[in-house]
């Protein structure tokens, strides 16, 4: 095997910066929000927390903007604080305040929590009465899933007590599936129907039951907003049971930097936790756990081994991922032109997202909102 190494011009990489590269592609994005409207006649909003799942907010939501979104979901007041900053004339609603701390701040910047206990709800009550002012609220009902949400026996508490019922405008009330990526879980009919006999209690006020997977049930689950975040960025959460119906928005790629020779018995990376059987050539490539590359990618003993992918070609991870490396197996690339400075992809075209959550146990949202705070987002538009 002979590999022709160019490394004085790390050509292929360019541009002046070798850190690892997260590709969004913008179009792809803007599409997959046309299909949910397509797919629905509800609202269909966007969430954007953690950093529009860490894709980066501003572009992301820039984007959906200019596609017609105009009502935005974040988890934290401090990113609706940021998203307002930017965005003046769009519905930001913020799914887990502490109002009892938050509530001047989102008062100031016109975002709309969304109430889970009647704790919240009094000191909502105290704070716009004693700001004189009046701003709708969500109210974020249990269903079945027992994360934030309002017990039932507290829903029916507000609801007849008059003073809370009426000194708050309810604009939105929400319920969240436990078990939407499941088509055939019988859990979502129960929280369907858990979440319209709550409904009946408040007639007229709009609901909001589904995220991106609980859009895919069907017309029962949408009622007027939909609430979609990773079909957005790319994943069908039901890709197990049908061909894909959102396109891929992410690439995760690295340079390599150094191709080496390894004789028999030679190990790799920290604890030598491989040791070559035969004499090839490995890659180093410059991405590691500290990007986001999950340590966990390389397991001696799992089968099959992780993949990346060189010039569309799978070649295998091996030893173990460190802070700032990953080192692949060149084998499969044995006959062909390889140079330093060349991509690496570890997921996006030629490695499905789907594929590397699956070996690593998680899903693709942990793997994209933990891809590291210095790794260059690209926008290819
Ligand atoms: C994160 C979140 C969503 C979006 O979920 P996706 O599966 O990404 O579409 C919707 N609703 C609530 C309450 C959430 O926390």
């Amino acid at each position: 095997m002979n590999i022709p190494v160019r490394d004085e011009l790390h050509a292929p990489w360019g541009n002046g910066d070798a850190r690892a590269r997260l590709y969004v592609d913008l179009a792809a994005l803007r599409d997959n929000y046309r299909r949910y409207c397509t797919a629905t006649s509800a609202r269909v909003s966007a969430v954007v927390k953690a950093d529009a799942y860490g894709l980066g907010f501003r572009p992301v939501v820039d984007t959906l903007y200019e596609a017609g979104c105009r009502m935005f979901f974040v988890a934290f007041t401090a990113e609706g604080v940021a998203l307002r900053k930017h965005l003046r004339d769009v519905d930001i609603y913020v799914l887990s305040p502490l109002v009892g701390v938050e509530s001047q701040v989102l008062l100031r910047f016109g975002l709309t929590p969304c109430l889970y206990d009647l704790d919240g709800v009094d000191a909502w009550l105290v704070a716009t009465r004693e700001a004189n002012m009046t701003m709708p609220v969500v109210l974020h009902v249990e269903s079945g899933i027992n994360r934030l949400g309002m017990p039932e026996d507290e829903v029916r508490a507000l609801c007849s007590d008059p003073r809370r019922r009426r000194g708050l405008h309810v604009a939105l009330l929400m319920s969240h599936l436990a078990c939407a990526d499941d088509p055939a879980s019988v859990r979502n009919a129960k929280q369907l129907q858990r979440f319209e006999s709550l409904r009946r209690l408040f007639p007229g006020v709009p609901g909001s039951l589904s995220n991106s997977a609980g859009v895919f049930l069907g017309r029962d689950y949408h009622f007027d907003v939909v609430r979609v975040g990773i079909g957005l960025y790319g994943h069908d959460p039901h890709y197990r049971v049908t061909a894909p119906r959102v396109r891929p928005v992410v690439r995760f790629e690295a340079p390599l930097a150094q191709i080496k020779r390894l004789r028999v018995g030679e190990a790799v990376g920290y604890g030598a936790a491989f040791v070559s059987r035969e004499d090839q050539q490995i890659g180093v490539v410059l991405a590691g756990y500290a990007d986001g590359v999950d340590r966990r990618t390389y397991d001696p003993q799992a089968w099959p081994p992780m993949h990346v992918s060189l010039g569309g070609v799978r070649v295998r991870v091996l030893g173990r991922i460190s802070m700032d490396m990953t080192t692949v197996d060149l084998s499969a690339l044995s006959g062909r032109r390889v140079l330093v400075g060349d991509a690496v992809e570890f997921f996006g075209a030629a490695i499905p997202v789907e594929e590397v959550a699956e070996h690593l146990h998680t899903i693709p949202y942990e793997l994209f909102t933990r891809i590291g705070s210095r790794v260059v987002r690209v926008y290819d538009v």
